[in-house]
Parts: structure tokens; sequence; C-alpha cells
């Protein structure tokens, strides 16, 4: 089954509105001027530069995201933003259980099955992330440790349309150590037949698994060819409007 290639950066904590502004509208030049790149091309910048950057790519054939949200849809939760404000702002994608939030937020599978019910309410696409640190790696025990935060944090109602898996190795994050594609291909493919159990073969074989951890252009190539990798989430190098398209126009054309 072919399954068009999600080019998603994550710009994290980074960019103060005049670089939001800059890197945006980059990203938007560069789209404009290849609309039929067959990719998906998604930025999902801090909270408070989501208007610029939202208003830089309007109309550029480039998606908006965010990095996480609440389960309510509005109410008492300070600090928190609800589905419901992404999607006014414009959102159509949302990161939810990145390892970033997992351990500086204590946010469980459950916790993520929560915010991904509340966002596929609000027809958001939610990007699923998972993957094991470098102790669980090197104790063996990495495909178990994705299985589980599959079993336990993608939901019931979860479908090919509504959700995407981004496999993240914690230890391969903003490090420059990357897996190897050996490494990446045997969990995606593990990824791909839990999700076959837990969801039917229809929604396992349709739902895009992005690859991140120092995802780069000089290893993009390799890794987006590999047979159960459909994309990237990219941290880093999605900060580089050059890198990030370079990493783009690494996909395989399907
Ligand atoms: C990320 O945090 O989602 C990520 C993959 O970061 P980096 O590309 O910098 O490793």
């Amino acid at each position: 089954m072919s399954r068009r290639p999600l080019i998603a950066g994550n710009w994290k904590m980074n960019g103060l509105r005049a670089e939001a502004q800059e890197l945006a509208t980059e990203i938007a030049t560069l789209r404009k001027a290849q609309p039929d790149g067959a990719f998906d091309l998604l930025v999902c910048p801090p909270y408070i530069v989501m208007e610029t950057v939202g208003n830089a790519v309007d109309g550029a054939g480039v998606f908006l995201g965010a990095q996480t949200c609440h389960t309510a849809e509005k109410g008492a939760h300070t600090g928190d933003i609800s589905p419901v404000m992404l999607k006014d702002a414009g959102c159509s994608h949302v990161i939810l259980g990145h390892s970033e939030r997992r351990s500086d937020h204590g946010e469980s599978d459950a916790d993520v099955q929560a915010q991904a019910i509340a966002a596929h309410a609000q027809d958001l696409i939610t990007i699923i992330c998972v993957g094991e640190t470098e102790s669980e790696r090197e104790s063996g025990k990495a495909l178990d440790v994705v299985g589980e935060q599959i079993i336990g944090s993608v939901p019931a109602g979860a479908t090919a349309e509504n959700t995407v898996i981004a496999y993240e190795p914690v230890w391969a994050i903003g490090t420059g150590k990357v897996a190897t594609p050996d490494d990446v291909q045997k969990v995606h493919a593990a990824i791909r037949e839990t999700l076959g159990d837990k969801l039917g073969q229809d929604a396992a074989q349709g739902m895009r698994i992005l690859y991140g951890g120092s995802m780069k252009p000089g290893n993009a190539q390799e890794l987006l060819a590999l047979a159960d990798v459909d994309g990237g989430l990219i941290g880093g190098a999605a900060l580089k409007s050059e890198d990030f398209w370079a990493i783009a126009q690494s996909c395989p054309s399907i």
C-alpha cells in the first residue's frame, strides 16, 4: 500500500516572533515553488507564535500543528490549551506523547490516549510518539516497550486518516545518534503489526509511521526509503528551512 510521506517539523520551545516568521515564510516559499512534491509538509511551532506561523504558511500547502493539547474543551486548566483552541487557530495536527512531554510533564500512555480522543473529537490529526530509552534498548526491551506504548497510547477509534505514529528512540533525539536502518525497519514493522492486532489490517496498513531522532539531510534518504517508514518527525533540522526542505526532497516518490 502506498502511504503519502509526512515531513513534520517539531520546533519545540524555539522561535521568537521574527525568527518564526522568517522560518515559516522560507518554508512556505519553498513549498509554493514545488506544490506537487509527493509529501505532506507540517510545521509545529510553539503556541505563542502559532498565529504568526499560520499567517506565513496560509495558502502555501503547509499544514500547521501543535506540540500537545489538553483533554478538556475549556475551563480551569491554567497554562493549558484545548483541542478546540487549536482548531480555532488553524491547526490540523497535534503531536502527542513526545518523550519530552512524557519525561518533563509525567504524561503517561493513558494521558496520551485521552488527549488523542479529545483531539480526534475536533477532527485534529494526532501524531502519537513512542520510543524506548537507551537503557531499555541496551537490555533488549525496545520492542516490548514500544509495543506497550502503542497499546496504551493509541485509542480504539484511531484510523489511518486521524492518526500518525512517530517512532522516536529517546536516545536518538537531539543527540546526533541515529538508529541503524535495520533497527528502524524492525521497530516500524513491529509497530505496524501491533496496530494490526489493535485496529485491524486496513488501519494498520494505511497508517503512517514516522521516524524521529537526529534525522538530517545526510541520513534522511536511507531512512525514508525503508519499507515501513512513511516520513519523519524532525526537531533540530526543522529549524533551518534548507535542511527541512532537503529532508522533504529525500522522500521516495510514491
Ligand atoms: C524530536 O524531538 O521530535 C526530534 C526528532 O528531535 P531531533 O530531530 O532534534 O533529534
